[in-house]
């Protein structure tokens, strides 16, 4: 098993390598940063201001077995009926994507938090993959399956999957 991550538009390098380390430390598998496409526009809804989640997850085609994909934008992303997600996933082709954008300090006004942002944009990588692996949301709020609701969710919760999750995730 290989996981595979995608910049979606403008992600800066050293953000890409810092996730990939992060990523791969907790799946224990090879982790490599593949080119994504850059053409967002097509997803882009004019009268929300955000991105159509899904549309974006259906351009990143699965490439090989024994991989997972997870396309990595700076853009706000919606799903029809939510109001934003942070990410979404799909089984069947072994794909994810998630949002970079509600994950900043700097989104709500505050003070900036590098270390905070990179710990939140790995608990939404590893939590994507999860569902990538067949995982469902967990029941425990220390596990990285848990449904975040709010960034609060988010940052309670753990990087890592819990006892019961974690045989789960077939490599
Ligand atoms: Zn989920
Ligand atoms: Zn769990």
């Amino acid at each position: 098993m290989k996981i595979t991550l995608k910049p979606l538009g403008n992600i800066a390098d050293e953000i890409m390598e810092e996730l990939k380390d992060r990523v791969g430390g907790i799946f224990h598998c090879p982790v490599e940063i593949k080119a994504g496409f850059s053409d967002l526009a097509q997803a882009y809804t004019s009268e929300r201001k955000q991105y159509f989640s899904s549309k974006l997850l259906a351009s990143l085609k699965k490439s090989e077995r024994d991989e997972r994909i997870v396309g990595i934008a700076d853009v706000d992303l919606y799903v029809p009926r939510l109001n934003f997600v942070f990410g979404e996933a799909d089984m069947v082709s072994g794909t994810a994507i998630v949002s970079l954008c509600r994950l900043r300090q700097e989104y709500y006004g505050l003070a900036p938090d590098e270390a905070l942002f990179l710990e939140r944009a790995t608990k939404e990588i590893v939590h994507e993959l999860g569902h990538t692996f067949g995982l469902r949301h967990c029941p425990n709020n220390k596990c990285v399956m848990h449904f975040s609701n709010s960034l609060a969710d988010t940052d309670f919760k753990e990087a890592h999957f819990c006892t019961k999750c974690r045989p789960k995730i077939i490599l």
